[in-house]
């Protein structure tokens, strides 16, 4: 056997895909940005956790509790659960990372449905694993199709409820069946980014079913209702033997002090929360309305987030209506990557930015 001339990547990784995060930008001489790209709080982080990593950056030279425990105690209060019982980290995508690192082999599969957040693929990919694709029915995950993907080889099932960038959720009682029809040893993870945004009576984020399984964990983020997207904070809430296992695998710091500042003071805020959920209530049945009155189709949304559909003709695809909002300002998230070459993924954002998007696809759809 030939001997490689330079360092080469162990296998797959040179077939992952990377993720493209949404655009911040828009072109030169925009006098006005509203970034609707990334689901980011139009109303920003809770001033109390703007105040916390004002403090905590005075204290630089110190490590941060490797254990992020008052940030652990404050989720469990907040949230009623066992502080013992969560793992934080940089970013729910860090703890998603670590599941995947952590329980799958080369050749596991790991599952996730065909509109599902990519980055279930990549860390799927990046652990060695198998990435295995269960259709979905009507842009929302199908129960039935996933358990019909699960092989032997199984080890983890990624569900986003809702759903990026779909916004599309389905209700408890599907959770539970898709939980039921699963084997034992097969991981299932709840990621619940979006949460707080749901106000449906048959939802539920999945914390009863993590605390009466030894197989479901769910995941949940600060970057979306709390408004700290740049602070990289997730955390997870899972049985003691998963718990066990990523505290051995993560890096002992990993969530660093202005982090676990910022967000020890910002759920403690529900009173932001609250503000930020009706913001978003109020304005997601609006701009939703307003654009089917456009003549667009709009994915029903229960999140801070809506997919927005674009006529198949050529003179008003989704790439044009993207151009033509970057250059009036509005920056938001082109989603051909989750199968959806035609569409628009919009961030929920602050009464100017939405009345300004919908009166920019009228004159767009006019043209
Ligand atoms: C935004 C998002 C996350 C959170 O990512 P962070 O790494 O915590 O910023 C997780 N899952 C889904 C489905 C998301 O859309």
């Amino acid at each position: 056997m030939t001997k490689p001339l330079r360092p080469e990547p162990k296998p797959g990784v040179m077939d992952i895909a990377a993720y493209v995060p949404g655009k911040s930008a828009a072109p030169d001489g925009v006098a006005k940005v509203h970034k609707l790209s990334s689901n980011e709080n139009p109303l920003g982080a809770s001033p109390r956790a703007v105040e916390a990593v004002h403090e905590a950056a005075g204290m630089l030279e110190f490590y941060p509790d490797g254990a992020a425990t008052s940030l652990r105690q404050a989720i469990g209060e907040v949230h009623g659960l066992n502080p013992a019982n969560i793992v934080c980290s940089n970013g729910s995508d860090e703890v998603i990372q670590l599941l995947a690192q952590t329980y799958l082999q080369p050749g596991d599969e790991g599952l996730f449905t065909e509109h599902g957040f990519l980055v279930y693929r990549i860390y799927i990919q990046a652990a060695g694993g198998v990435p295995v694709v269960a259709p979905e029915m009507d842009e929302t995950a199908d129960v039935d199709a996933i358990l019909a993907a699960v092989t032997e080889k199984t080890r983890i099932v990624f569900l986003a409820n809702p759903n990026n960038p779909t916004g599309t959720y389905i209700p408890f009682e599907e959770v539970r069946r898709l939980h039921a029809g699963l084997p034992k040893d097969v991981l299932l993870v709840l990621d619940a980014a979006y949460a707080e945004y749901v106000r449906r009576n048959d939802y539920e984020a999945g914390i009863e079913l993590v605390s009466s399984s030894h197989n479901v964990v769910m995941t949940r983020t600060f970057s979306k209702v709390h408004g700290l997207g740049g602070a990289r904070i997730g955390w997870l809430y899972g049985p003691a033997h998963v718990i066990d296992a990523l505290n051995r695998v993560r890096s002992p710091f990993n969530v660093n002090a202005m982090a676990i500042a910022a967000g020890t003071a910002a759920i403690r805020d529900q009173a932001h929360v609250q503000t930020s959920v009706e913001h978003n209530e109020r304005w997601l049945s609006w701009v939703s309305e307003e654009l089917r009155t456009l003549g667009l189709r709009v994915t029903p949304s229960v999140g801070n987030f809506i997919l927005i559909h674009f006529p198949d003709d050529e003179t008003h695809s989704a790439a044009m209506a993207d151009d033509y909002l970057a250059g009036r300002g509005y920056v938001l998230r082109r989603v051909g990557a989750y199968g959806f070459p035609n569409a628009l993924r919009m961030t929920i954002g602050t009464e100017e930015a939405n009345r300004g998007v919908v009166a920019a696809l009228a004159e767009f759809l006019k043209a």
